[in-house]
C-alpha cells in the first residue's frame, strides 16, 4: 500500500509515503508559502507517485467536523492568507482517494498510538511544545474531537513565583502556551530556547509550566501514556524535571504504578522522533482506506 502523507505546519510543509507498517519511503519538505502556491506544490509531488489514499496533520484551527460543510477548512488561523481556505476540497478535486484529515496534534498522538512511544496501548496524549504547544488525544482506540478540538495549549496555569512573565498568548494572560512555548521562553530570557545552558534558571520554570499542561491531562483524561514532542522538548533533561513537578502537584493522589513507580516509563519523548507527524499523517490515510474497504 501506498499511503501519502502531509504534515501540514505553519512555518513549513513537509510531503512523504509509507506503507502500512508506518515505513516512510520518502519525502521532501517545503516552506508554507500562500495557499495556492502550497497546494500547487503538494500537487506536482503527488501528481505521478500514484498513491491509495492521503493524510494530512495540518496546523490550525481547522474544522474536523465530517458534518458541517466547511470540513476540511483551515479556520481563524492568524497565517497570512490561510484562514477560511478549503485545504481539502482543494486536494480532493485533484486526487480521488479517501483523506483522512486531522490535527497535527492529534495526527502526532495516533502515529505514536499506532508505531510508536503509545503502541499496543488504547490512550496517551500528545504534547507538542514547539512555536505554539498542541494537545492530541487518543482514549479508547480513536482520536477525541469534541465540539471543535482540543485545545490543550490554552489552559490556565498557575503563576511560578520567581516568574514576572506575563505571556505572550494574545487571548489569555498566563496560559500554558503563552508561558512555555518556544517564543515563550525567548521573549523572557532575551534568546533563543537553543541558546539556554542546561543549568539556567529557565529549565526549572519551563518544566514546572508544562508539568501542570500534563497534570491537568492525568487529572481528565487518564491517559495510559503522555508524549511531549516539538523542538523545545529536544532539550532532554526537561524530562526528569518534568517527571517531578508532575509528582509534587499530583502528591499521590493518582494511586496508579506507572505514575507513582514508573514515571520515566508514562512521561516519555516521542518515539517516532522526526518522522511523527508524517507517520501520523499516514496512520491517518490509512484508517481512511480502511474505512473506505469497508
Ligand atoms: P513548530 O512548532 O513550528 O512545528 P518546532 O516544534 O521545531 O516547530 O518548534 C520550534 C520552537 O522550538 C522554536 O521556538 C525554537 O526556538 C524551539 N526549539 C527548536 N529546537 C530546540 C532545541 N533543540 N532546544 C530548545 N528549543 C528548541
Ligand atoms: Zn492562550
Amino acid at each position: 500500500m501506498r499511503i501519502g502523507a502531509i504534515e501540514a505546519g505553519g512555518t513549513k510543509f513537509v510531503c512523504g509515503i509509507g506503507d502500512e507498517e508506518g515505513k516512510i519511503e520518502e519525502k521532501v519538505s517545503f516552506p508554507t508559502e500562500q495557499p495556492e502556491q502550497t497546494l500547487e506544490s503538494i500537487i506536482e509531488y503527488f501528481r505521478d507517485r500514484h498513491v491509495d489514499a492521503i493524510g494530512i496533520g495540518s496546523f490550525g484551527p481547522i474544522n474536523i467536523d465530517r458534518t458541517s460543510r466547511y470540513y476540511g477548512y483551515v479556520t481563524t488561523t492568524p497565517k497570512k492568507g490561510w484562514s477560511g481556505y478549503p485545504f481539502l476540497k482543494k486536494l480532493e478535486s485533484e486526487f480521488k482517494v479517501p483523506y483522512g484529515w486531522d490535527t497535527d496534534v492529534n495526527a502526532a498522538a495516533f502515529g505514536e498510538a499506532t508505531w510508536g512511544a503509545a503502541k499496543g496501548l488504547d490512550s496517551c496524549v500528545y504534547y507538542t511544545v514547539g512555536t505554539g504547544i498542541g494537545m492530541g488525544v487518543y482514549t479508547e482506540g480513536r482520536l477525541i474531537h469534541g465540539l471543535v478540538h482540543p485545545e490543550g495549549g490554552h489552559i490556565l496555569t498557575r503563576r511560578h513565583p520567581d516568574d514576572r512573565f506575563n505571556g505572550l498568548c494574545p487571548y489569555h494572560d498566563h496560559c500554558l502556551e503563552g508561558m512555555a512555548s518556544g517564543p515563550a521562553l525567548e521573549m523572557r530570557w532575551n534568546r533563543k530556547s537553543e541558546q539556554l545552558p542546561q543549568d539556567h534558571e529557565a529549565w526549572e520554570i519551563e518544566a514546572f509550566y508544562i508539568a501542570q499542561g500534563v497534570t491537568a491531562a492525568i487529572l481528565m483524561l487518564s491517559p495510559k501514556r503522555i508524549i511531549l514532542g516539538g523542538g523545545v522538548m529536544k532539550q532532554k533533561h526537561l524530562f526528569p524535571l518534568i517527571h517531578v513537578n508532575v509528582q509534587k502537584n499530583l502528591n499521590g493522589y493518582v494511586n496508579a504504578s506507572e505514575i507513582v513507580n514508573h514515571i520515566e516509563d508514562y512521561i516519555v519523548a516521542p518515539l517516532l522522533g522526526d518522522n511523527a507527524g508524517l507517520c501520523g499523517a499516514v496512520a491517518l490515510g490509512l484508517q481512511a482506506l480502511l474505512e473506505a474497504q469497508k
